[in-house]
């Protein structure tokens, strides 16, 4: 009876495991239109320096406007991208867009300092990655200074290759992050070594920082390899005053949450940030 039992999980398994694999597939082919019908748009959130509590940069996030169910966040769809490899064309359309409207701003008069964009491995692996940037920042006519690119330590830790590929955007001038910092494995010695210039620690370790000491010690260390190993802090989701005045106090460099603003569209940062001061 056990075995009997066994076999209808198996089974049940097989079959779920068909349903899921079978939606995989629904949802591949729909980004793949939803691409060529650009159902995709960016939201910007403002990165704050803590010193001048100046807008210093934004941050690109990337939306899925879904027909049927309207607007769709990253965990809905990046992960699928990736696996698919949907994320190569995706990630350049975000890469594109993101310097276009930076191009756009300034033309405007709006001086954003720079944008900041997510990447994925499958792009970073890609032949040609370094040059593609380098193509889209002179298509733009934009200062390699001005974008900044977001890699989660994951990604830092994959190949030698990807590696040589840092190395190359690093000395194109782009500027490079570890992004939600303290969630994966860096070794001090590693993070020494990649040409990486901004830590940005991640939302979890930034949570309970004003009201418990649990995080804060955790938090000031962080900040303290920054500083040690020449990097910029930068701390993820910071929701209340009290969060901002213990970074502030630690000499966390730059801050960027809901305490100073929510992704939103181009035409919404702009009329929150063109004058500004928070
Ligand atoms: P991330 O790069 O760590 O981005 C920060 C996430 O935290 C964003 O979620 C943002 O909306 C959210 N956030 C910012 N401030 C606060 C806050 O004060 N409180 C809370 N609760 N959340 C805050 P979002 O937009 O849903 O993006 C999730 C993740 O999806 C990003 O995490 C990034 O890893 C990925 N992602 C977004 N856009 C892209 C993209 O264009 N390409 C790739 N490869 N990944 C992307
Ligand atoms: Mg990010
Ligand atoms: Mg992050
Ligand atoms: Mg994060």
């Amino acid at each position: 009876r056990a075995k009997n039992h066994g076999r209808n999980q198996f089974h049940f398994y097989e079959q779920e495991m068909t349903a899921y694999a079978f939606e995989r597939l629904e949802l591949e082919s729909a980004v793949r239109k939803a691409l060529a019908n650009e159902e995709f748009f960016l939201c910007y959130q403002p990165l704050i320096d803590l010193g001048t509590r100046r807008m210093s940069g934004a941050e690109v996030l990337v939306r899925w406007n879904h027909p049927e169910q309207g607007v769709l966040p990253p965990a809905r769809f990046i992960s699928l991208a990736e696996d698919s490899g949907l994320i190569v064309p995706l990630g350049e359309w975000v890469l594109r867009t993101a310097c276009r409207q930076l191009r756009a701003w300034r033309d405007d008069g709006f001086d954003v300092p720079r944008v900041a964009v997510n990447i994925s491995v499958r792009q970073l692996e890609r032949k040609g990655f370094a040059a593609l940037v380098a193509a889209i920042l002179d298509e733009c006519g934009l200062p390699a200074s001005s974008l900044e690119l977001e890699l989660t330590e994951s990604v830092l830790m994959e190949t030698e290759e990807a590696f040589e590929v840092l190395e190359e955007l690093d000395a194109l001038g782009v500027r490079l992050s570890v992004d939600d910092f303290g969630t994966g494995y860096s070794s001090l010695s590693y993070l020494k070594r990649l040409p990486v210039h901004t830590l940005k620690i991640d939302r979890s370790f930034i949570m309970d920082v004003a009201e418990h000491g649990n995080n804060q010690a955790i938090v000031r260390a962080m900040i303290a390899m920054a500083k040690t190993l020449g990097l910029e802090a930068v701390a993820e989701g910071v929701e209340s005053a009290g969060q901002a005045e213990f970074l502030t106090g630690e000499g966390c460099d730059q801050a960027q949450g809901y305490l100073f603003g929510k992704p939103v569209p181009s035409d919404a940062f702009r009329l929150a940030w063109a004058a500004a001061e928070v």
